[in-house]
């Protein structure tokens, strides 16, 4: 499709309203160029003119026989975000009746909604905040009643942070195979296992650095969280070298939460669940992502249903109280009755967590039968999600997170749902960006926050392992920075 931008350079957001309906057209953007016809499949024409005393806006759609153009006049004293918004909603609202449809997060394109609400209902209170996502930002009233629920729970955790706290994160990039929905830069063992030792090694060595400059730096550590990839993975003896050596160097004392992700049933074992158990991490994830056969084949996950049956009881014999299970509505060959089933089980399972993610689809080479697919597989998928919301409720969990990814099915969102004082907390921080999180390992970001304001740097460590161990002197030369970030605000 064209995008013509007509005294206005809106691209971002209106090539964002675009990608809600149509994620899998190619967007090519033009600056004051006319649609004179010759473009071939969907323009759209977005134009913006000062006359009169007045902001005129238009967006105009074009395809076929198909023209429908739509205006609005604003005040000329309009600023940049009132105009930005003024276009977006005409542009959504011709996309709207020319698909017949309409989106669940209305004209919401952002991934932390929550983050949005929080930040203007510091603005404007409550009421003005709500009201701003009802009727300008055209957001459903069930997707604004849950995010108003998870905004309120949210807040509770958030005040546990303190202006110097900071949290780990620990990345584990290795899975046994890989599953055909993942987007990570996972390795599958098969690929690397040779790297697993000397990745381990370094690993060690960069925990050891990071440990030493919070201790350093007094800051209190909330949270420790293993992700991946797959953390279990690795032998329950590598498990325990990289726990020792976060206790020997880490300040650990007003640790709130300390999580390993052990996603694949096909990885645990009671040794490694006795390595964590004995390093006094009690909080796991066991996913299943669906407990339906078929579909846990059709997504390529090398475990059946019982083996994720069998790592979870094996879970809580030995000893872990606080379990996550994560489920994805909208998988291939999934339907609205195995969703519901999947869940059955899992409720019957009493999991303190459940996290419902919805699919991202990837991009998919006939638009035209994946359209036709597509606003079917949307349909299912809401209900899926809606179904969950109502399920997870009656049985006595509450939303406490919830972020959107950018082509998801049907625009549905990621909810964690937890039992009352089960809530993943380095789950919170990282989506709100609440306090420094120090990353260590292949692919791991670090975001140093500067205290009391919301600015944030970046430091990044290589994506794969093999540069991870190959410039791994390079990568931790760049973490000094972490103890001249802090003392500037000393
Ligand atoms: S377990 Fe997770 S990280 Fe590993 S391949 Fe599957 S989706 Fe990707």
């Amino acid at each position: 499709m064209h995008l013509l931008l007509r005294g206005q350079d809106f691209h971002f957001e209106m090539e964002n309203i675009c990608r809600l309906f149509l994620p899998d057209e190619k967007i090519v953007t033009l600056y004051d160029t006319e649609d004179d016809g010759s473009f071939p499949g969907l323009t759209v024409t977005g134009t913006l003119t000062n006359e009169g005393g007045k902001v005129h806006l238009s967006v105009r759609l074009h395809i076929g026989d198909t023209d429908n153009t739509l205006t609005d006049t604003l005040p000329e004293t309009a600023d940049k975000d009132t105009c930005e918004l003024g276009m977006t909603t005409l542009l959504y609202r011709l996309l709207c009746d020319w698909l017949q449809t309409s989106q669940p997060w209305g004209l919401v394109t952002g991934v932390r909604p929550v983050k949005l609400l929080r930040r203007l209902t510091a603005l404007h209170g409550e009421e003005a905040a709500l009201s701003h996502f009802r009727d300008r930002l055209l957001v459903s009233e069930p997707k604004l009643k849950r995010l108003h629920t998870v905004l309120h729970t949210e807040n509770e955790l958030l005040a546990l942070s303190r202006p110097d706290s900071c949290s780990l994160y620990v990345s584990i990039p290795f899975c046994p195979t890989r599953c055909d929905y993942c987007s990570f830069v996972s390795q599958t063992v098969q690929r690397a296992a040779s790297l697993i030792p000397e990745y381990v090694e370094k690993l060690k060595e960069e925990l050891a650095a990071v440990g030493d400059m919070q201790r350093k730096l007094g800051l209190r550590l909330e949270t420790v969280y293993f992700g991946g990839g797959t953390p279990t993975t690795l032998s329950a003896e590598m498990l325990s070298e990289l726990f020792q050596v976060i206790e020997r160097h880490f300040d650990l004392s007003h640790v709130r939460e300390y999580t390993v992700e052990a996603g694949r049933p096909d990885t645990v074992t009671e040794e490694k669940f006795r390595a964590i158990a004995a390093a006094g991490i009690d909080r796991i994830s066991i996913n299943p992502q669906t407990l339906q056969d078929p579909v846990l084949q059709a997504i390529g996950r090398r475990h059946t249903v019982e083996d994720f049956y069998n790592a979870f009881h094996l879970a809580r014999r030995c000893g872990m109280n606080n379990i996550n299970t994560d489920l994805i509505a909208g998988l291939p060959g999934d339907t609205a009755d195995g969703f519901a089933r999947s869940l059955e089980g899992i409720v019957a399972l009493k999991p303190e967590n459940v996290t419902v993610h919805t699919l991202c689809l990837k991009r998919a080479s006939n638009l035209v039968i994946r359209r036709r697919e597509d606003v079917q597989k949307a349909a299912d998928t809401a209900g899926m999600i809606a179904y969950a919301g109502d399920r997870l409720t009656e049985s006595g969990y509450q939303p406490y997170y919830l972020y959107r990814q950018s082509r998801a099915i049907g625009n549905q969102e990621n909810i964690g749902w937890s039992v009352p004082g089960k809530s993943g907390l380095y789950n919170v921080y990282i989506m709100d960006e609440t306090h420094t999180i120090f990353g260590c390992g292949a692919g791991a970001v670090t975001k140093l926050k500067q205290p009391g304001s919301d600015y944030l740097e970046r430091l990044f460590n290589f994506k794969f392992p093999y540069e991870y161990i190959a410039r791994f002197d390079e990568m931790l030369a760049r973490k000094e920075r972490v103890i001249s970030f802090y003392e500037q605000y000393r």
